[in-house]
């Protein structure tokens, strides 16, 4: 009741101000500051970080609903959970993992909000660097000894919940990556401790109870690096192609095509995947994005060229967002792989790799992959971080058309997207 009432009095605000709003600058025809708060759902919420605080905003309103101050770790990597509630923060050097609750439960047709905080929890680990998630099932993967870390999305609310820390007898630290399928079996890397440098060579599942299935298909590579999942399938990239497994226990190897091949930079080593999306989506440094058909077994070059800086899907999966060193954002039908849209959109700069950072394959790679600081996703709507870092740019992802522009009070560094999308309004009926 309180949503339907917020959005009917902010309806009327809104026809009393109508001359009032002029950010548009692609539509002038229309009425874009109207169309979006209709369009966007009151449950999503954009957690604007600065100065090592965490503001968390209602989207569709500009309204801050929650400050947290301190915890935020420089340095960190952030990623939203499946539902939207939590954001995952992983300091790589400091062996931490941590927690940040938006305090928006999502139950699907309706939702539930409390206070934004960090969850009294803290995970050690040597070396947690890669993260990968799909059905509220988190794993982080320890490059320091080779181990996962298991985190439930859905138990973290309860106080006494301790996440699990999978070791494996016959593994060596690497720079590896796994994930959880749908079946409870996990899917993790192993290095052939024959082979020199930091990357594995092979796959392997894991049992739910955190024991190893100890067969890797007769599947070997030079080198593996990166993954997706979404459920049912799971990839990683390597230098012979995409290493696919899936929820039948098989483990295959889509072999490289074109001009892909195991030379530094011209093979598959960021891949996205989402629940929502039957297709993977993966990325060579050198010659572009390819789509990974894991039911047919086929890779196809959906974008050629060198300069992408970074790739995301929207919130639901239903898109395939891919941002170039131009500043060009295309978008893509994620059920097809087909081109929708494109444009030159202008964002906050994006730090890059200082030069001593560049020596290393591994650090390159690791780069590709991190979430991008400036740009975030919910189902409908794309948010930029303006350049100056103090206004944030609403664009409709089906075209890529600016419909809103957020003003800010300061500056802030970064953004991430928490909370979730209901079409229409929330079910009334819920009892609890
Ligand atoms: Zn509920």
């Amino acid at each position: 009741m309180k949503h339907l009432f917020s959005k009917f009095t902010y309806f009327i605000f809104v026809l009393t101000l109508f001359t009032g709003c002029s950010d548009d600058d692609d539509n002038p025809g229309g009425d874009p500051a109207l169309t979006f708060k209709e369009m966007e759902s009151d449950w999503v919420r954009l957690s604007l970080m600065y100065d090592g605080n965490i503001d968390v905003m209602q989207a569709d309103s500009g309204e801050i609903m929650h400050k947290v101050s301190g915890q935020v770790i420089e340095g960190a990597r952030y990623y939203t959970s499946n539902t939207g509630r939590y954001l995952t923060v992983i300091d790589r050097n400091g062996g931490i993992v941590k927690f940040f609750d938006s305090g928006i439960v999502n139950h699907t047709d309706h939702g539930h909000e409390y206070t934004a905080k960090w969850v009294d929890m803290e995970l050690n680990s040597i070396l947690p660097t890669h993260y990968a998630s799909s059905g509220g099932h988190i794993v982080i993967f320890n490059d320091g000894d080779g181990s996962i870390s298991y985190i439930n999305e859905a138990q973290l609310e309860i106080p006494s919940y301790q996440p699990e820390i999978f070791t494996f007898a016959n593994t060596v630290a690497h720079h590896g990556a796994g994930f959880r399928l749908r079946n409870g079996l996990f899917a993790t890397t192993f290095k052939n401790n024959t082979e020199p440098g930091g990357i594995p060579q092979m796959v392997k599942f894991v049992e739910a109870n955190g024991n190893l299935i100890d067969d890797n298909k007769g599947i070997e590579v030079e080198g593996i690096h990166g993954d997706a999942v979404n459920g049912q399938y799971g990839v990683f990239g390597s230098t012979n192609g995409v290493i696919l497994v899936d929820d039948q226990q098989n483990i295959d190897l889509i072999e490289n095509i074109g001009d892909l091949n195991s030379e530094s930079g011209n093979w598959l080593g960021t891949l996205k995947g989402h629940d929502n999306a039957q297709l993977f989506f993966a990325r060579s440094r050198n010659v572009g994005v390819f789509m990974v058909d894991p039911v047919n077994k086929t890779l196809t070059n959906i974008y050629n060229g060198g300069n992408v800086s970074g790739d995301m899907f929207s919130f639901d999966g239903a898109y395939y967002l891919l941002h170039t060193a131009d500043n060009t954002i295309s978008v893509f039908d994620s059920s097809t792989g087909s081109k929708i849209t494109s444009r030159v959109v202008e964002m906050a700069n994006i730090p890059q790799l200082n030069s001593k950072e560049l020596d290393s394959e591994i650090s390159i790679l690791r780069k590709m992959e991190e979430p991008s600081p400036v740009l975030v996703c919910s189902d409908k709507f794309l948010y930029v971080l303006a350049p100056n870092r103090i206004q944030i740019k609403v664009l409709e992802i089906k075209s890529l058309e600016h419909v809103h522009t957020i003003e800010l009070f300061s500056p802030i560094n970064s953004l991430m997207k928490n909370g979730f999308s209901i079409e229409g309004d929330q079910n009334p009926d819920y009892e609890h």
